[in-house]
C-alpha cells in the first residue's frame, strides 16, 4: 500500500536544494538525501543514516519515498524477460519489462498510463490514454527493477507505455536525476528515449543539454504510409521529424536509432529498403528492425486488425540488403511475446 503522504521521490537535485532552503537546512543535506534516494534506493527515511534523527522523523511524518507498488511479475517461458506490473498511488496500473541480453540487462520503462497516440501496431495505443506518470514514478520503475535483480540493470529505454515527449517535463526531470554525478547507477549514455515523433519536443530535448540517446519510431520512409501506421504523422510530418532528429544528432553527438517494425506488404518492399538506405546515409543512425508482435490479446479492429508480420525469410533478405549497403542494423528478437511483454504489446486491460 502506498501511504497517503506527499511524495518526495522525483525531486531533482536543484529542487531538493530549494526544499532545503525553505526548510532552513544546509545545502549539503540535498546531496545526502539525493544520494540515499537515487543511489542507495532506500524506501524509508529512517535508512538515511547521516541525517539527524529529527530530520528523519520530520521527513517520515510528512512524506513518502514510495510512488509505485509492485503487484505482480511474470517471467517468459525461457525465463529471460520479466514483466513487472505496478499500481500507482492514483490506482492506475503500468508495466515495465526487464530484458537480459548478452552483456547487458535493459529495463523498458513507461512514461504514461496508456497512450494518446494511436500507432496501429501497438497494444498500448489501443488502451487509450489515462494519465502522465510523475518523474518519481518513472524513476521508481528503475528502483524496483534494481532491487529485484540485485542491481543488474545496465541500460534503460523509455519505450514502455506512453509517449515520453508528451510527458515532457517529467521525462526531462527523470533524465536530470540520472544525469547527476551523484547517481552512480546509470549514465545518460545508457539511456534511450524513444519517440513516435513529436518534432518540437525533440528540438527542445536537444537543447536541454541532456545527452541521452534518441530513438525515432520510423516504420516507413513514406509520409502516406507512415500516416496510416502512425496517425501522429499527420500532425508532425516525417520531414519535420527527420530535421529534428538530425539536429538532435548534431547537438548531442549521438547516433539516432530508427525503430522499424516489419509489416507485411506495407513497409517491407524493395522501395522501402531503398528509402531506408538513403535516409541512413543522410543522418548518423542505426536501424532497429522489430518483428511485428501479435495484438490478439487486445482484440484489435479496423486497420490494426489487418496488420500482418513480415515472414522471417523476408526480414532476413531486408536486413541483408541494408547490411550490404554498410548500414548498422540490429534485429530485435521477440523476447517475452508469451507474456505480452514484447515490443508494442504492453497494455493493461481495465
Ligand atoms: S508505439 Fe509508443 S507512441 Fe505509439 S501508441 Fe504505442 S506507446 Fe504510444
Amino acid at each position: 500500500m502506498i501511504e497517503n503522504k506527499k511524495i518526495f521521490k522525483g525531486l531533482t537535485l536543484d529542487e531538493l536544494k530549494v526544499w532545503c532552503d525553505e526548510n532552513k537546512l544546509p545545502k549539503f543535506r540535498a546531496d545526502q538525501i539525493f544520494n540515499w534516494m537515487y543511489n542507495y534506493l532506500v524506501t524509508d527515511f529512517n535508512e538515511m543514516l547521516n541525517l539527524s534523527k529529527d530530520l528523519r522523523n520530520k521527513l517520515s511524518e510528512e512524506y513518502t519515498l514510495n510512488t509505485l507498488e509492485l503487484i505482480d511479475s511474470k517471467s517468459s517461458d525461457n525465463n529471460k524477460t520479466k514483466k513487472l506490473i505496478f499500481k500507482t498511488s492514483s490506482e492506475h496500473f503500468i508495466e515495465s519489462v526487464i530484458i537480459p541480453d548478452q552483456n547487458r540487462v535493459t529495463l523498458c520503462v513507461s512514461t504514461q498510463v496508456g497512450c494518446p497516440l494511436d500507432c496501429q501496431f501497438c497494444a498500448t495505443g489501443l488502451m487509450g490514454y489515462k494519465k502522465n506518470l510523475t518523474s518519481g514514478e518513472i524513476f521508481d520503475q528503475y528502483a524496483h527493477a534494481q532491487r529485484l535483480t540485485g542491481n543488474e540493470i545496465t541500460n534503460i529505454v523509455y519505450m514502455g507505455m506512453g509517449e515520453p515527449l508528451l510527458n515532457f517535463n517529467n521525462t526531462l526531470k527523470s533524465l536530470e536525476i540520472f544525469a547527476e554525478k551523484v547517481t552512480e547507477g546509470i549514465s545518460l549514455k545508457k539511456i534511450t528515449v524513444s519517440t513516435a515523433g513529436i518534432a518540437p519536443k525533440i528540438l527542445e530535448l536537444a537543447k536541454s543539454g541532456l545527452k541521452s540517446k534518441l530513438a525515432l519510431s520510423l516504420h516507413s520512409c513514406f509520409e502516406d504510409i507512415r500516416s496510416k501506421i502512425m496517425p501522429i504523422n499527420n500532425k508532425y510530418s516525417l520531414k519535420e521529424n527527420l530535421n529534428a532528429v538530425n539536429f538532435y544528432a548534431e547537438q548531442t553527438g549521438t547516433r539516432i536509432t530508427f525503430e522499424y517494425v516489419m509489416l507485411k506488404g506495407l513497409n517491407d518492399r524493395k522501395e522501402d529498403v531503398k528509402a531506408l538506405i538513403s535516409l541512413s546515409k543522410r543522418i548518423p543512425s542505426k536501424i532497429n528492425i522489430i518483428p511485428f508482435n501479435s495484438l490478439e490479446h487486445m482484440n484489435p479492429s479496423g486497420f490494426s486488425a489487418e496488420l500482418k508480420p513480415t515472414s522471417k525469410t523476408k526480414i532476413e533478405e531486408f536486413v541483408d540488403r541494408l547490411r550490404n549497403s554498410n548500414i548498422t542494423v540490429l534485429v530485435r528478437d521477440t523476447q517475452g511475446d508469451d507474456i505480452a511483454a514484447a515490443c508494442g504489446q504492453l497494455a493493461i486491460k481495465y
